[in-house]
């Protein structure tokens, strides 16, 4: 069952959920004696359906949303469930006689207003049904970027011709429900119809399907269980009370305000979650786009980056830096007497080597096969000479052992080493300090290789 909300739920969110399910129902126990007292203070009717539309359409919103990055039918099935809850309790504001006294027109009868209010309830898990439904059977592939955005337009047009239709066609063809709620709000009548059997049915099934769709295995699955849950409990208080305006009624609402709330809470979590993954996503694309994957040193590419921006530094900043060459002497022979694997573990252990030598703020990378290039800033030549010997009598210490075959050259792997120094002011081309420094190496190795050389003085001793 795969909606891509986030994966398994944490053991803290799964304890929250619990804890706040046994608060919601403690609650909801404490609150049932008082549940007919009625409550002093003016009618919060619209200002609660307000507070319900606006959750519900942000709610609607962010799982569309997801919906059109993820692209699975179920969740825009459930975006749609949220987006007809909201859209009917806005229809239910604009009818209430609170809110429009003076307009007739707008004006509904007890009739209506009851209608209105079963249709949203029963409407919203009947969609939710549907949405865990489509979860269950949804084809493992999310649907293309073409299907995606129709079927997007398909939810909200069920959404929108759900709310057509219970508010438009399917009136004229009701009962009289007038007699279950009195002008003054009691609604005994309404208790003892099988309309409260109706909805307590409804949410139970879209409780029980979300429970055995899902299973819970998503953080995002069990906020939307106690939603469910939450809505099962406005029902039982509102059907304890059997008169507008008591305790019953208000705490009710404040279930269902809650429900809305801890959907809110669950979304914007999982918009958190998506955004700590892509950051760390992203953390982890970059540092292996400038990374050299068999020595873990720098890439080629962010050595030349590294260069151009001291080589840009402005001129009150500037101070000299050294561009470093160095190169495995006799590397091809170490190759074909030891083959490429030990080839390999000698170019790592050579390149740990090399860094161990330099400083945290100092470019180290690889710059060819067995080629490393380093940039020393704030270096200028003597020093940096002092560097790359220090440098080349590390990686002769390692002692790794050379081609046996080889009388000519020494017992251990060695490095040439040739460098290059920019003086602060002067502003070389960023490929002729490369060539510079290469050139520098060159006379290393044409002079017996195992040795730093610099092309403004002469090799520098070895050993
Ligand atoms: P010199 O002292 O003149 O530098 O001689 P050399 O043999 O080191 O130079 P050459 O350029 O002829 O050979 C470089 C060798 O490095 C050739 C190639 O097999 C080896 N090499 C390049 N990249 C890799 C790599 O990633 N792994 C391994 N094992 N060998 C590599
Ligand atoms: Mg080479
Ligand atoms: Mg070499």
């Amino acid at each position: 069952m795969k909606d891509n909300f986030s994966a398994a739920p944490s053991r803290p969110a799964m304890i929250l959920a619990g804890v706040l399910m046994l608060l919601m129902t403690a609650a909801a126990a404490l609150l049932l004696p008082y549940a007919n007292q009625p409550t002093a203070g003016s009618n919060l009717r619209p200002v609660l359906i307000t507070a319900l539309a606006v959750n519900n359409s942000i709610i609607a919103y962010l799982i569309l949303l997801h919906f059109y990055v993820k692209r699975r039918p179920a969740t825009g099935l459930l975006g749609a469930a949220f987006a007809y809850s909201a859209l009917m309790a806005i229809y239910q504001l604009l009818m209430l006689p609170e809110v429009f006294p003076g307009q007739q027109g707008l004006q509904l009868g007890s009739h209506l207003s009851i209608w209105l209010w079963f249709a949203r309830l029963a409407g919203f898990a009947m969609l939710i049904m549907l949405a865990m439904l489509c979860l269950a059977w949804q084809p493992k592939p999310p649907l293309s970027p073409r299907l995606s955005s129709g079927f997007l337009l398909g939810c909200l047009l069920l959404a929108l011709s759900l709310v057509w239709l219970v508010t438009q066609w399917l009136p004229p063809h009701l009962p009289d429900l007038s007699r279950l709620v009195s002008q003054q709000g009691d609604y005994r009548a309404l208790r003892d119809s099988g309309l409260p059997i109706a909805l307590l049915l409804s949410w139970g099934g879209a409780l029980a399907s979300v429970l055995l769709v899902t299973r819970l295995r998503s953080a995002f699955h069990c906020w939307l269980a106690l939603c469910c849950y939450g809505y099962l409990l406005y029902l039982v208080l509102v059907f304890s009370s059997s008169q507008r305006l008591t305790v019953g009624w208000y705490a009710s609402r404040f279930f269902e305000q809650f429900a809305a709330t801890i959907m809110l809470g669950a979304l914007l979590f999982e918009v958190f979650r998506l955004q700590k993954r892509l950051q760390s996503s992203y953390s982890q694309a970059y540092e292996t786009s400038i990374r050299d994957s068999l020595t873990g040193l720098f890439s080629r590419r962010h050595f030349d980056s590294a260069l151009d921006t001291l080589r840009q530094r402005p001129p009150e900043q500037a101070r000299p830096f050294t561009v470093l060459m160095a190169d495995i002497d006799h590397f091809k022979r170490y190759n074909d007497s030891f083959g490429h694997v030990q080839g390999d573990d000698c170019l790592r252990q050579i390149a740990a080597c090399m860094a161990q030598q330099l400083r945290d703020g100092d470019t180290l990378a690889r710059y060819g096969g067995e080629e490393f290039i380093a940039i020393l800033d704030g270096c200028d030549e003597l020093h940096a000479a002092q560097i790359a010997e220090r440098i080349r009598c590390a990686v002769e210490q390692l002692a790794i052992p050379a081609a046996s075959d080889a009388a000519t050259q020494a017992a251990v792997v060695t490095v040439s080493i040739g460098l290059h120094c920019q003086p602060a002011a002067a502003l070389t081309a960023e490929h002729q300090l490369v060539e510079l420094a290469d050139k520098a190496l060159y006379l290393a190795k044409h002079q017996g290789r195992n040795r730093v050389c610099r092309l403004s003085g002469a090799a520098l001793p070895t050993g």
